[in-house]
């Protein structure tokens, strides 16, 4: 499987980056997992990296703020059958794609879903902003077997200890432990900006 950030508060060089997230997950399907705030700079950035819009076979949009789908109506005016998933398309852990599920709706300070990306080394939970809590998503996604990574918006995640185990930590986005992460994990730790890619077996 293969992550790439598309949009982020940071980017390479060459890129938009500002307040929001999207990232594109390649597994059996090609998935967008939110879309950043604005269109022109979520299709700019695509663009960049190379990513067809025709191309996306599903948007997921993890939750109903104006970082995460302000990119979606440009998305769809070009790729008009595109499957999109809100946070009320599922309920519970509902399998999107082969390999690919939705923690479904969680309740935080808004409703939020996160994706479980099964890898070879264990899954892969990706993230918008953790409103529900990074601990409680974490927790959704622990039953189905060996949490490997988690990438995203760890928005105001606190409780640290619950990354004990992960070997691959990117917090993005919103996170504002991410000094206190580095410093507690600092080889798990992987820095990430719009343009980086992550890839594991499958
Ligand atoms: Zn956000
Ligand atoms: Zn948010």
């Amino acid at each position: 499987m293969k992550l790439t950030v598309v949009y982020d508060n940071e980017a390479d060089i060459g890129l938009k980056s500002g307040w929001g997230f999207s990232c594109l997950v390649e597994a059996s399907e090609r998935l967008l997992f939110d879309t950043g705030p604005k269109g022109d700079e979520l299709l700019f950035n695509m663009k960049q990296l190379n990513i067809e819009a025709k191309s996306i076979d599903k948007v997921i949009i993890s939750h109903e703020h104006w970082d995460h789908n302000g990119g979606l109506e440009a998305l769809t005016e070009i790729h008009s059958k595109v499957r999109v998933f809100k946070p009320d398309s599922c309920s519970g852990l509902t399998q999107i794609s082969p390999g690919v599920r939705s923690t479904g709706p969680l309740e935080g300070a808004v409703i939020e879903q996160s994706l479980i990306v099964e890898t070879g080394k264990g899954s892969i939970v990706v993230t918008g902003c953790a409103h529900p809590g990074l601990e409680n998503i974490l927790e959704k996604a622990r039953p189905l077997g060996k949490i490997y990574g988690v990438v995203g918006g760890f928005h105001g995640f606190a409780k640290l200890q619950e990354l004990d185990g992960i070997e691959m930590i990117a917090p993005c986005h919103c996170t504002k432990a991410k000094k206190e992460i580095r410093q507690k994990y600092p080889s798990q730790f992987r820095e990430i900006k719009a343009g980086n890619i992550i890839e594991v077996s499958d």
